[in-house]
């Protein structure tokens, strides 16, 4: 399993707490080498000015790759240009291209803002008009709530395709065949960009609910009894959770999948194990990245 990429999501933290939890994940996760990590953009582009800090931290202190997430969601082409001027200034040159949600939240219809990006396709066309940036983009092995069909969403993946984004990242989902199958139909229509499973580990069933309700991912019956009356029980929730996620990378990995991309919410310990059971191992860090690990302990003691 020696070409297995992974590659790991996280969120731009909110407090120094959180803070603390995210440069502990990105220090505990960076020696599997992952191809990249990512940083989310919050809602409506609530987070620009955190998802930017976080980000630039990244580049500056890590070895390693960083894609900063980016929506077009209530800003115009002038101000989503300036954002990405920013990042390649300071250095990210990998865009995780979206359209986002409405300001409504998931299900309400969308309006593009006007002189905004329409949609993901226009943005990675904007974003390669600025530089020459790596740009990866959403997929949906269930389809997207907005497409009207199978066909109009995998449509919609070509256009952003054919505007220059060369990865795609799916969102989460819990049936394989469901992914198997999307990718089926995916070659069909001529389109061979890498398409890395979302995986993400269920460690808050209430809350994957609301979020699967929303995004049109099937939750399996079997997901909804496995975790049935375990409300107040996050240990026991958790140890679930790891083996559920455990399953379905292995299932994925033995039918030939080579690609993950983990949201990790931030934490580290579910998704190292999982890729442990995937039979990736830590590198030594490199000496510089151990220097500059020392010198961050040292300060913070
Ligand atoms: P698009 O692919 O542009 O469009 C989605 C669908 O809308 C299309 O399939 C189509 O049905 C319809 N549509 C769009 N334009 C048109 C058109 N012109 N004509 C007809 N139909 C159209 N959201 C955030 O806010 N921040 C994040 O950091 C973030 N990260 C994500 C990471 C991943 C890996 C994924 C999969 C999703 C992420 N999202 C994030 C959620 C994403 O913003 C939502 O799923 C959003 O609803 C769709 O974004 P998209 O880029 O896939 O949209």
């Amino acid at each position: 399993m020696s070409e297995l990429g992974v590659s790991f999501e996280f969120f731009p933290p909110k407090t120094e707490a959180m803070q603390k939890k995210l440069w502990g994940a990105v220090e505990k996760l960076s020696p599997l080498e992952p191809g990249f990590i990512s940083v989310t953009y919050g809602a409506g582009g609530s987070t620009r000015s955190r998802t930017h800090e976080t980000v630039s931290r990244l580049v500056k202190e890590t070895g390693l790759k960083v894609a900063a997430h980016l929506t077009c969601v209530a800003a115009t082409k002038d101000e989503v240009d300036e954002v990405l001027r920013d990042y390649w200034a300071a250095g990210v040159r990998h865009i995780v291209a979206l359209r986002g949600d409405p300001p409504g939240g998931p299900g309400d219809p969308y309006t593009p803002h006007p002189g905004g990006y329409a949609n993901a396709a226009e943005l990675a066309e904007g974003a390669r008009k600025i530089a020459d940036f790596e740009i990866s983009v959403g997929c949906y092995p269930e389809k997207h709530p907005d497409s009207p069909s199978n066909a109009a969403d995998i449509d919609m993946l070509k256009r952003k395709v054919d505007a220059g984004a060369t990865r795609g990242l799916t969102q989460f989902f819990f049936d394989n065949d469901a992914y198997l199958r999307y990718l089926d139909r995916v070659r069909d229509a001529g389109i061979d960009i890498p398409i890395a499973p979302g995986i993400m580990p269920v460690t808050n069933f209430a809350s994957v609910r609301r979020m699967a309700d929303v995004c049109g991912a099937t939750l399996p019956g079997r997901l909804v009894k496995l975790f049935a009356n375990l409300d107040g029980d996050p240990e026991t929730r958790r140890l679930i959770a790891a083996t559920v996620a455990a399953e379905q990378c292995l299932d994925l990995a033995e039918r030939g999948v080579k690609d993950f991309h983990f949201y990790t919410l931030n934490r580290d310990d579910l998704v190292f194990a999982l890729c442990h059971m995937l039979g990736l191992r830590p590198k030594p860090l490199a000496a510089d990245m151990l220097e500059a690990s020392e010198e961050k302990k040292a300060a913070s003691s």
